[in-house]
């Protein structure tokens, strides 16, 4: 979609550190990480919120979070755990508006998912 900058991260078209990218999915370091992990997974499809995903695409989902588990294990997270966070729409959070999957770790996170 023109104009949505992580629709350009995918494409090469504005830099990113890239983590993993595959025919469906690109992953890449969040520019202002909350964590010392703080990785984005992204469809290459644009698709504005969870609320755009249809149900006939909705294995995409799996799909991210696996491509999130295994990079957590790659970051040496899988026994020390982390989370993954789907901020969807104003009140969620959200402020890019192309669906991604944040994974977080690599300290003790507070036990708020609100803060
Ligand atoms: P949201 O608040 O929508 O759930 O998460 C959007 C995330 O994208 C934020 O954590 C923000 O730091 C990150 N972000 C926004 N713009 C860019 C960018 O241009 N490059 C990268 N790498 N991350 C970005
Ligand atoms: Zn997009």
């Amino acid at each position: 979609m023109q104009d949505c900058i992580f629709c350009k991260i995918a494409k090469g078209e504005i830099p990113s550190q890239k983590v993993y990218e595959d025919d469906l999915l690109f992953a890449f370091k969040d520019i202002s990480p909350m964590a010392p992990v703080h990785i984005l997974i992204i469809p290459k499809t644009h698709y504005r919120s969870l609320n755009e995903v249809p149900t006939n695409e909705m294995h995409l989902l799996g799909t991210m979070v696996e491509i999130a588990r295994k990079l957590a294990w790659e970051q040496g997270l899988k026994e020390k755990g982390y989370r993954l966070a789907l901020n969807t729409e104003q009140e969620g959070g959200q402020s890019v508006y192309h669906l991604h999957l944040h994974l977080l770790g690599g300290r003790q996170l507070g036990p708020s998912l609100v803060g």
